[in-house]
């Protein structure tokens, strides 16, 4: 069902002094910026390798990101996975009793459609399906 791993989400209280980190400390590309209003992030992209670190700045306290760091802190968010079939996963996963946040799938960032599992059904890491470029 799984592809790859397309990215690790890290949560973060400053964007721009993370993408300092990111970028002068362990010297990696920013390639986007972008704000996703439906999950009230903004998020920035730093590939690496095979893969994407995505860091996530909440855009209004009532954000997932906002309510992840008052509980736990700053610090590794979800990890993403690239699946060919969105729907099909998603239809697998219900299929299978997981537990999904997302029923259906969501405009992620780019192109992407995206859906989280909730970290109950899946071991305690939250787990984002994704979908496209
Ligand atoms: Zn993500």
């Amino acid at each position: 069902m799984l592809d790859k791993i397309d990215h690790i989400g890290i949560a973060v209280k400053n964007l721009e002094s993370a993408i300092q980190f990111y970028r002068d400390v362990f010297g990696l590309e920013c390639k986007k910026i972008e704000e996703v209003p439906g999950q009230k992030v903004n998020t920035a992209m730093f590939p690496l390798g095979d893969i994407k670190i995505e860091l996530l700045e909440a855009t209004s306290p009532d954000s997932p990101i906002a309510k992840f760091i008052s509980k736990r802190g700053e610090g590794i968010h979800h990890i993403a996975y690239k699946v060919s079939n969105i729907e099909k996963s998603l239809s697998n996963l219900k299929n299978n009793n997981i537990e999904l946040i997302h029923e259906e799938p969501q405009k992620g960032t780019g192109d992407q459609r995206i859906a989280f599992l909730h970290p109950k059904s899946t071991f305690g890491v939250l787990s984002e399906l994704c979908e496209g470029k």
